[in-house]
């Protein structure tokens, strides 16, 4: 098997009426639990990946070992670039073998975020490869991106549809109360406005910084029409504090094959979790 675009597995999973979950890897160790425990389960999965990731990891590290995975389980993968925010970048990684992109311009102001995308489409579709854009602005902080709440702006839905017909694009995220990172108090989303937005256009519909968003919700969402969930935080916050016990419980340990294992196993149960919360167990 090989690394695929996510527009098939986004397409079947809104005639499925569940959710594709993304969940941002870093290095050998978040690949091997993302995909054994996905195809475990026999869901279908993204791999996201944001430009301090490919920066730590190497672009061609994360390419191979990606690809060794999706081998070894005899599954598609899609590897994606997650807030990927410059064309020439994605060009290089999409030329590195990627066939998933978000490009996100949600910084720049309407027509100037519309331009960009559409260079950007006009690239990835000629290498088979999906764009996700997005539209309003998330709060919170991913990577280096720190967005601070007075900035954050909700989806304006004829916008969002002005946008999806202008870009062509594949997939578009949208900004309903969610934010990167934890929450300090329990958000509380706009689903009036999802609803809205789905019943005007048959784009798959992303969900950023579903990290910390009660599993009711998220479920709603998905009833809604959200078809991929993105989640980075938790899977962090799980590997590392078990990490953190292994060492208080064994100070003098130094092995990374024994210290990291715990923080696998738990990182692993948040994965577990979420591709339940998506629906999307057994649709492989
Ligand atoms: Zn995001």
């Amino acid at each position: 098997m090989f690394l695929v675009s996510s527009r098939e597995m986004l397409h079947k999973a809104q005639l499925g009426g569940y959710a594709v979950p993304a969940f941002n890897i870093h290095n050998l160790e978040t690949v091997q639990v993302v995909v054994e425990t996905a195809a475990e389960m026999q869901s279908p999965v993204i791999l996201a990946g944001t430009p301090g990731t490919f920066a730590y990891a190497g672009t061609d590290y994360l390419v191979g070992i990606c690809k060794e995975a999706a081998k070894r389980y005899e599954m598609p993968i899609a590897l994606h670039l997650d807030h990927h925010e410059s064309y020439s970048d994605i060009r290089q990684k999409i030329e590195a073998g990627i066939k998933s992109a978000m490009i996100d311009g949600s910084h720049l102001p309407f027509e100037q975020n519309i331009e960009l995308v559409k260079q950007v489409v006009a690239f990835c579709h000629r290498w088979d490869c999906s764009v996700e854009a997005e539209l309003g602005r998330l709060g919170g902080q991913e990577d280096d991106l720190i967005v601070d709440s007075k900035d954050a702006l909700f989806t304006d839905p004829d916008n969002a549809i002005e946008f999806i017909e202008k870009t062509g694009v594949d997939s578009l995220a949208i900004a309903i109360g969610t934010a990167h990172g934890m929450y300090k108090e329990e958000p509380c989303l706009d689903f009036d406005r999802l609803g809205i937005i789905r019943s005007k256009t048959d784009v798959p519909l992303v969900l950023h910084g579903a990290s910390g968003v009660p599993d009711q919700d998220v479920r709603r969402c998905i009833e809604l029409g959200i078809t991929k969930v993105n989640v980075a935080t938790e899977l962090k916050i799980a590997f590392s504090d078990a990490v953190k016990q292994y060492f208080l419980d064994n100070p003098t340990a130094n092995d990374p094959r024994h210290y990291i294992v715990p923080g696998k196993a738990a990182m692993k149960q948040v994965v577990i979790d979420k591709i339940r919360v998506c629906g999307s167990e057994g649709k492989l």
